[in-house]
């Protein structure tokens, strides 16, 4: 069935797939994927799914068989291109696994571009599992209906990631200890740094501050979980610069 605005209806169930995408292509999903959509979704055949890869954009399946372990489907439309993604990075520390399963899902949702683990000095998690984080943000990119999916990038020390800090792009420091407010920063290719539950030592913050393209920036005068920190100054940056106007 050709997509109309009424079709496919909103409870179609939506998937990421990790492999280009093409008009007519025959896909047979098993594990998890199959679980979900034939024992969760109770998909049968004729059903509609949306199905986006992070490279061609997002189409339309029909189901041709759902099998308790393997469904079949067939692409039959195009449904949008792969969006484009606001130029702002997340870099962040690690924090313990709850807060930080929440941080990587409501950077996903707020359109982040880029998101970097940043080892500090008081990092009290030392290596978050990359697949998990992973796990974390495909589930939030399929729920908030984006088609591309935000850069997980691998944990870097935070004297690598300033030694290395492109010149093309502002580092907005979010600084507990006070900065500039984020309306006044200039416009263009940005990245938002939060600090670990413990929050960064002095001489993290002079080193920080050092870096020629470092903005200290401040989230207001109360203290904010890091998680806070990081949805709070991404949904502000996507007010001023990104795709909220
Ligand atoms: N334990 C520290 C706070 C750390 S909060 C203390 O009590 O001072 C964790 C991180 O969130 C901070 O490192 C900072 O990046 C960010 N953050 C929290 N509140 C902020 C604010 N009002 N302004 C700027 N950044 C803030």
């Amino acid at each position: 069935m050709p997509a109309t605005p009424a079709w496919p209806p909103a409870s179609t169930p939506r998937l990421f797939l990790d492999q280009p995408l093409s008009d007519g292509a025959l896909l047979t999903l098993d594990g998890a994927q199959a679980n979900y959509l034939a024992n969760v979704m109770r998909l049968k055949a004729g059903d509609p799914v949306r199905l986006f890869d992070d490279r061609t954009g997002e189409w339309l399946a029909e189901t041709n068989d759902a099998g308790r372990r393997s469904v079949r489907l067939r692409i039959t439309a195009k449904l949008r291109e792969r969006e484009a993604v606001p130029d702002i990075w997340l870099l962040f520390a690690p924090l313990k696994k709850d807060r930080l399963h929440y941080l990587i899902e409501k950077a996903t949702e707020l359109g982040a571009a880029r998101l970097q683990p940043v080892l500090t000095q008081r990092s009290i998690v030392d290596k978050p599992n990359p697949e998990r984080l992973r796990a974390h943000m495909i589930e939030a990119a399929e729920q908030c209906d984006r088609t591309a999916l935000p850069e997980l990038a691998d944990q870097e020390k935070l004297t690598a990631v300033l030694a290395n800090w492109p010149e093309d792009r502002a580092l907005l420091f979010a600084d507990e200890a006070g900065g500039q407010p984020i309306a006044s920063v200039a416009p263009g290719a940005a990245a938002i740094l939060i600090g670990p539950e413990g929050g960064f030592t002095d001489e993290e913050r002079a080193r920080i501050r050092a870096h020629p393209k470092a903005v200290p920036i401040s989230l207001g005068p109360r203290i904010l979980r890091a998680e806070t920190a990081a949805a709070a100054a991404l949904a502000a940056w996507m007010t001023l610069y990104g795709d909220w106007r």
